[in-house]
C-alpha cells in the first residue's frame, strides 16, 4: 500500500467519541471521573474500531490520588506484616479465579491472542506470589555486642507514595512487577497505565478492594504526558518506577531525580538472538519465530534481531521463513489465531513506514506481511516480516520497530556477533543457540547485555529475580521485582542501642571504639 493509500486508511479509524462509554480513575477506593477535561479513545484493534473513552488526568486529579494515597499510607505503613501478606494472599486468590476475565480484558484493548494474554496475566502473578512473603524478605540483620552492652540491627522501612508508570504492551504484568511489592512493603501506590490499554488495572484495583486493602493504598489515574510530568514534580511521590520506550525512560528518570526521587526507569530494546554453526537449527528456527512475533512483535524482550554466524543462515533461514508463512493471523479472541494486530493505527503506521524504509535502503524483504487481509476485521493487522542481509547503519536495525519483523545480520564469526551486539545502546535480553557450552559461557561472561539467554529465546526472569537491562535499556540501578525490588520500594535503616549497665555512667569525650 503507498503512504496516502495507507494514511487514508488509518484515518478511518479516527474516534466518533461522542457516545463512547467512559472509564473513570480510581482514587480513595472509588471511581472518580476526574476534572472532566481532556480524554484517549481506547480501540478494539482487532476490529478497529473504538470503544471507549479514558479520562486524562490533569494535574489536579494526579494531586487528589497522591493525597488519598499519603492519608491511606499512615496506616498502611504500620500495619503488621501478617496482616498485609494476608490481603496478598487474598488478593492473589481473587485474581486467579478473575484471570480469564483480566485476560480477556487484556485482548479487546491490546489485540494479543487469548493463550498470551493469559501467560501474562500467570506470569504478573507469580510476583503477587513472591510478594505474599514479604515477612522473609522484610527479615533484617542483627549483630549482637557491636560494643560494650551495644547492639545493632538493620531494618528497612517503606518510603511513603510510590508511582508506577507503564507501557501498553503488558497491561497486566507489567504494573504487577511493581505494586505487589511495593503495597506489600507498606507503601501505597499510585499507578499511572497505558492509555491504550487502561482497563485491566481498575479490574485489578476492584479486586484489592475486595481483597481487603484499605481504600487509598491502590490509586489508578490514567492519562498522557500531563499526567506524568505531574507525578514526576509531586513532592508526595517518594519513588517512581517507569516502564516504557527509552525516550521517555530517560525523560522520567532525569525530571525524577532532579525532583528528589528514586526511580527506575526501564526503556525499549532491540534484543539480539545469536546463532551459532554448531546450533541445533531447528530449536533455533522454532525459537527465533516465536519470540520474534509473539504478540505481533511487541515485546521489549521480542528478538528483533537474527545473528547468523558463518553458515548459520542458509541452513536456518529456510526453516524460519517455512514457519513464518504459516502463522496464522487474526483477531486475538478467536482461539485459531497466533498473531493479532499491533495495537493502534498509528504504530501499525509506523512499523509499516519502518519495513517501506528497509526495503528502501537496500535489505531484502524475503517475507512481506504487509497489507495482510484478515477476513471480516478490519483492525490494524501486519503479517510476519523477514528481512535478510540488513546492515547496521540501516533505520530497521538501528530503530526499536515494535512489530511483527524480524532483521537477519550475517556474521563472519563468533567475534563479530559478540561486538555487534556490544555496540548498540539497547541492552535488556539477548539469546545464543549454541550446541558448544564452553562457547556458550564464554558468551555470557562476555556479552553487555542484563539478560541472557542460552538456547532460550526470551530469559524473562521470575519473579523471586530481577528483571532489567542495560544501557538505554534502563535508566538507574534498580531492576524490577525479586530482591532489588524489595530494596527499591525500601529505605535501610541501622539502629545501635545500648541499655547500659549503671556501672558504665561517666563523662567520656572519646569517639566511641569498642
Ligand atoms: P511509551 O514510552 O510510549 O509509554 C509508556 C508510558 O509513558 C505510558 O504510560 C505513556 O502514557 C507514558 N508516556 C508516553 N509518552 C510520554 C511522554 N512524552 N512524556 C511522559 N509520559 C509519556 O511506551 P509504550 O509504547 O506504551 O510501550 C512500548 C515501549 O515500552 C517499547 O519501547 C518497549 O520496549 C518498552 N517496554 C520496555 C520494557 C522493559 O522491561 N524494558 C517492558 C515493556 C515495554
Amino acid at each position: 500500500m503507498k503512504q496516502a493509500e495507507r494514511k487514508a486508511a488509518t484515518e478511518e479509524h479516527l474516534p466518533a467519541r461522542g457516545d463512547l462509554p467512559r472509564l473513570h480513575h480510581w482514587i480513595g477506593g472509588r471511581e472518580d471521573r476526574g476534572d472532566g477535561g481532556r480524554s484517549g479513545v481506547v480501540y478494539d484493534p482487532a476490529a478497529g474500531t473504538a470503544t471507549k473513552q479514558v479520562p486524562f488526568a490533569s494535574a489536579e486529579d494526579v494531586d487528589r490520588a497522591v493525597a488519598a494515597a499519603g492519608e491511606a499510607f499512615l496506616a498502611w505503613g504500620r500495619t503488621p506484616l501478617g496482616r498485609r501478606a494476608d490481603v496478598l494472599f487474598r488478593f492473589r486468590e481473587l485474581a486467579r479465579a478473575r484471570a480469564e476475565d483480566l485476560a480477556r480484558a487484556i485482548v479487546r484493548e491490546h489485540g494479543k491472542v487469548l493463550p498470551d494474554a493469559r501467560g501474562e496475566v500467570q506470569r504478573g502473578l507469580e510476583v503477587v506470589e513472591f510478594a505474599c512473603g514479604i515477612p522473609q524478605l522484610l527479615k533484617g540483620e542483627f549483630s549482637e555486642n557491636v560494643s560494650t552492652e551495644v547492639d545493632s540491627w538493620t531494618v528497612r522501612q517503606p518510603l511513603g507514595v510510590v508511582a508506577g508508570i507503564t507501557p501498553f504492551n503488558f497491561p497486566v504484568m507489567v504494573p504487577m512487577w511493581m505494586y505487589p511489592i511495593a503495597i506489600a512493603a507498606g507503601n501505597a501506590f499510585v499507578l499511572k497505565p497505558s492509555e491504550k490499554d487502561p482497563s485491566p488495572s481498575l479490574m485489578v484495583a476492584e479486586l484489592w478492594q475486595e481483597a481487603g486493602l484499605p481504600a487509598g493504598v491502590f490509586n489508578v489515574v490514567h492519562g498522557d504526558r500531563v499526567a506524568v510530568d505531574r507525578i514526576l514534580e509531586q513532592p508526595g511521590i517518594s519513588a517512581v518506577s517507569f516502564v516504557g520506550s527509552t525516550p521517555v525512560a530517560r525523560h522520567v528518570y532525569e525530571t525524577g531525580t532532579r525532583n528528589g526521587k528514586r526511580v527506575q526507569a526501564l526503556g525499549g530494546a532491540k534484543n539480539h538472538m545469536v546463532v551459532l554453526p554448531d546450533a541445533d537449527m531447528e530449536l533455533a528456527a522454532d525459537s527465533a519465530v516465536n519470540a520474534a512475533f509473539g504478540s505481533a512483535g511487541q515485546r521489549c524482550m521480542a528478538i528483533s534481531v537474527l545473528v547468523a554466524v558463518g553458515d548459520a543462515a542458509d541452513r536456518v533461514l529456510p526453516l524460519v521463513e517455512e514457519q513464518m508463512r504459516a502463522i496464522r493471523v487474526g483477531d486475538g479472541m478467536d482461539e485459531a489465531s497466533e498473531m493479532g494486530p499491533l495495537v493502534t493505527a498509528q504504530h501499525l503506521e509506523r512499523v509499516t513506514r519502518l519495513v517501506d524504509e528497509g526495503v528502501a535502503s537496500g535489505a531484502s524483504l524475503t517475507v512481506d506481511g504487509r497489507g495482510i487481509h484478515v477476513e471480516g476485521r478490519r483492525g490494524f493487522f501486519l503479517g510476519p516480516c523477514l528481512f535478510d542481509h540488513v546492515r547496521p547503519e540501516m533505520s530497521i536495525y538501528r530503530e526499536e520497530i515494535f512489530g511483527p519483523v524480524l532483521s537477519v545480520v550475517r556474521a563472519s564469526d563468533y567475534d563479530e556477533a559478540v561486538a555487534l551486539v556490544n555496540a548498540s545502546p539497547w541492552a535488556n535480553g539477548v539469546a545464543v543457540f549454541t550446541g558448544d557450552g564452553g562457547a556458550a559461557r564464554r558468551f555470557q561472561s562476555e556479552i553487555q547485555v542484563g539478560m541472557v539467554g542460552i538456547n532460550v529465546p526470551i530469559p524473562v526472569p521470575m519473579a523471586y529475580h530481577s528483571f532489567g537491562g542495560w544501557k538505554d535499556s534502563l535508566f538507574g540501578d534498580a531492576h524490577v521485582h525479586g530482591l532489588e525490588g524489595v530494596r527499591f520500594y525500601t529505605r535501610g535503616k541501622v539502629v545501635t542501642a545500648r541499655w547500659p549497665d549503671p556501672r558504665l555512667k561517666g563523662r567520656d569525650l572519646g569517639f566511641p571504639t569498642s
